[in-house]
């Protein structure tokens, strides 16, 4: 209905014509604009912020961890583990770091081949909007998509007017993070096209405990300690943050994508320590040290009374017998905590889950059933660990659906 008073209201003559209509002028949206204009094709970038790339300018604390120099499908979750490969065999980390060195945005790595831009985010979408630029690609912003048909050709409605193309591309992103643009627009096209989706739930995102352990460790709030993490046969290592509310930190983020509702996380608090040789060292010198001042000498000391509070009989040393011992021991590497939830996405940097792989094309990102319709970046069910897999996604994805739509 509203298709059709748009159109009475436009005209078919004010429609405007192009190759390529892309909705979302993100990392994805942005690179397959950029590929498909240097292909010749008439391309117009759709986005209802204000300025393209908001989640690029916020991802990594500013600085945007844009890629990975250790990039393998295996840093993916999806129904079809090896559905990225053949974009990320296209498009590698070697690709997006020529791209900045050809605009002379500099980029350091950090641990675990992590590259940052040295200075900003806000080089890296200057970059892009650059290379749109020279590519003639055109980007509308403040522009709110209300409606797409198909006939012969893609007909989008917007605020600012009806476009129409004969190439679709949804780069629209997930659910997480509604302040910086997101919505379901994506999801909501791929079924009205009749395209399955899988589950959809956040990811990278920190957990909230239940209102009983909130009272116990809200006064840990802070508390930041090296750790390592397991939850349905994933072990992260990395740090692990107490927050007023329940658990966060990098290993955390990590986990949370493996984690459903109900399933406990196992916490090694001391990975790189043999605590049990350490008890029996004590014990072997008869020491009458209690055992949360022994943990403290490995934890902070606050982390370790509560611990001790919650989880044995906090004594001098000498007083328990070798059983008791290897049992604390056992548990300081093994600490089981059930959180409650987590805190959605409206912190969770990515979406877990999307446009089922199986409905595209791994090589050209295009609908296996809607001709000219395409799906780039976070909206397909293609989730990368922490670590900038998320962004390196986005650009392989848009660069292979770049060279087709
Ligand atoms: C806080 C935070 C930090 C992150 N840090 C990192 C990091 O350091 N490294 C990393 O790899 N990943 C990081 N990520 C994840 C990463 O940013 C995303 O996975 C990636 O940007 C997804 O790209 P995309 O192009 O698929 O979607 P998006 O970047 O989400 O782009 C989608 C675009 O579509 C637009 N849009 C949505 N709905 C509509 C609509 N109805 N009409 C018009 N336009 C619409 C949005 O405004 C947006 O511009 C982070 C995410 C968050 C939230």
């Amino acid at each position: 209905m509203l298709y059709v008073i748009l159109i009475k209201a436009f005209g078919q003559e004010n429609m405007i014509k192009k190759d390529v209509i892309i909705i979302g002028a993100g990392a994805s949206g942005l690179m397959c604009a950029i590929e498909s204009g240097k292909r010749g094709r008439s391309v117009v970038v759709l986005d209802h912020a204000d300025k393209p790339g908001k989640k690029i300018r916020i991802s990594g604390g500013g600085s945007c961890n844009f890629t990975n120099m250790n990039m393998s499908h295996r840093n993916f979750i999806s129904n079809n583990p090896h559905f990225c490969k053949s974009a990320l065999s296209r498009f590698t980390p070697r690709d997006i770091t020529a791209m900045l060195e050809k605009h002379g945005v500099e980029y350091e790595e950090r641990e675990q081949g992590q590259l940052f831009c040295a200075k900003s985010a806000e080089d890296l979408t200057r970059m892009l909007e650059n290379e749109c630029n020279d590519a003639g690609v055109n980007i509308v912003l403040d522009c709110r998509v209300l409606d797409v048909k198909k006939a012969d050709f893609f007909i989008v409605s917007t605020d600012r007017g009806i476009f129409q193309s004969e190439s679709l591309v949804i780069a629209s992103g997930g659910l997480s993070y509604p302040r910086s643009g997101a919505s379901g627009i994506g999801h909501r096209i791929a079924k009205q096209f009749g395209l399955k989706l899988t589950d959809i739930r956040p990811a990278l995102v920190p957990f909230i405990f239940h209102p009983e352990d909130r009272k116990i460790f809200s006064e840990l709030s802070g508390i930041s300690i090296e750790a390592a993490v397991k939850c349905n046969k994933m072990v992260f290592r990395g740090s692990i943050l107490f927050t007023h509310r329940g658990l966060s930190g990098p290993a955390m983020l990590q986990i949370s994508s493996y984690w459903k509702d109900g399933d406990a996380i196992v916490i090694d608090l001391l990975p790189d320590t043999d605590i049990y040789s350490v008890f029996m060292e004590r014990q072997l010198v008869k020491s009458k040290i209690d055992m949360h001042n022994v943990l403290s000498g490995f934890l902070p000391a606050h982390l370790a009374r509560v611990w001790c509070g919650l989880n044995i009989q906090s004594k001098p040393v000498n007083q328990y017998n070798e059983k008791e011992l290897r049992d604390i021991a056992k548990q300081v590497h093994n600490w089981k905590i059930t959180p409650e939830s987590t805190e959605g996405f409206n912190t969770a940097e990515v979406t877990l889950g999307g446009i089922d792989t199986d409905e595209l094309s791994s090589k050209t990102m295009e609908s296996r059933r809607v001709k000219g319709l395409y799906f780039t970046g976070e909206v397909i069910d293609v989730t990368g660990q922490l670590g900038g897999y998320n962004l390196h996604w986005a650009w392989a994805s848009g660069f292979v659906a770049g060279q087709y739509a």
